[in-house]
């Protein structure tokens, strides 16, 4: 018993999150808005960490730190997902547990309520790593998750949103074929949400859950649900997970790019993440990353100018930031 709770003790357990990286700007994020996302951030860690401190896997600490972002209107990703072209919310997740390599996804679903739930149902209760569509949703609904009309997602702001796009594409595209790509200004408002999280077994876990691009087409699918890109995690190296322009992040193959420069070429981690951001400015995108060791060591990067984010560990005091400059554990400065 006594070792027990020696060992306990010894152990960290640490939770980091991310509500979405973009142009955050300070003058037009209101008080009482500043104070919605601080405390949905917190709201979020701290349902994490209630299950890291009870012992529980870091698995199911993403899980339950995502639900809370899911289920808040104010990110990009679950209940507050942006709207395709096409006026529909199309919802995509991942998520990797760092001690087998296994993995789940989901793309292009419209009535999964937690889209983060049925990609630990694909790596879990299935054979395969990524179902996407109508077949994605069947299969929610074989595990039991909770299946929602399409109008559940419906916002009165991101409708605000897709039509300010639309208006924008017409003006500036008017003579072009439809644009495969979102014009730029269009990616300043993201919202995608991330978990990266140590538990007391020295386990690493990851996931991320968002609802795209406003006014994607084409089915268009981001970094988000794709393992490698948005989402990676390896006991042996270190637990990731990106927001940001998709397309980028999945050229670079930015999650797996951070861990392997950590595994291999023994990178610290706020190192590893900042070249991968570099490689993605280099082809121009931006974003951010949160990345997580073994140790308890982490990192929260981007070259936005915020990215909603927080932190949590054994003393169970949730932090929560908006702007200034990425942030890295005392350990890993
Ligand atoms: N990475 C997401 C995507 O491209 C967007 C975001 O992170 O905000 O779908």
């Amino acid at each position: 018993m006594v070792t027990s709770l020696l060992m306990a003790d010894a152990s960290p357990i640490r939770l980091v999150i991310h509500g979405g990286a973009g142009t955050i700007i300070r003058s037009k994020l209101t008080t009482e808005r500043k104070q919605a996302y601080t405390e949905a951030l917190a709201q979020s860690l701290i349902a994490g960490y209630a299950i890291l401190a009870a012992g529980g896997s870091s698995i199911d600490a993403v899980i339950a730190a995502i639900v809370v972002m899911e289920d808040s209107p104010l990110f990009n990703a679950g209940k507050g997902s942006v709207f395709s072209h096409a006026g529909h919310n199309e919802l995509e997740a991942s998520i990797m547990d760092g001690s087998t390599l296994m993995a789940g996804a989901v793309a292009a679903v419209t009535t999964i309520r937690n889209p983060i739930r049925a990609a630990h149902a694909v790596m879990t209760k299935s054979t395969h790593v990524m179902l996407m569509g109508e077949g994605a949703e069947t299969f929610a609904a074989e595990q039991g998750l909770e299946i929602v009309d399409p109008s559940y997602f419906y916002t009165q702001y991101r409708w605000d949103q897709l039509q300010k796009a639309i208006a924008k594409e017409r003006v500036l595209r008017d003579h072009d074929a439809a644009p495969v790509t979102p014009l730029p200004g269009e990616n300043e408002k993201r919202g995608t949400v991330g978990a990266v999280a140590l538990d007391c077994y020295g386990n690493l876990a990851a996931g991320t859950s968002t609802g795209g691009l406003t006014n994607k087409r084409f089915g268009r699918v981001g970094d988000s649900s794709i393992i490698g890109a948005g989402t990676y995690a390896d006991n042996h190296s270190v637990a990731v997970s990106a927001t940001g322009t998709g397309e980028m992040f999945i050229r670079a193959a930015a999650a797996f790019n951070t861990a392997a420069q950590v595994r291999l070429q023994h990178k610290p981690i706020a190192e590893a993440a900042n070249n991968v951001l570099a490689e993605i400015a280099a082809i121009g995108g931006d974003g951010g990353l949160i990345v997580l060791d073994g140790k308890g060591n982490y990192a929260m990067c981007f070259n936005t100018t915020g990215m909603y984010r927080g932190v949590i560990g054994n003393d169970g005091v949730a932090r929560v930031s908006i702007f200034s400059e990425a942030e890295t554990s005392a350990s890993e400065k």
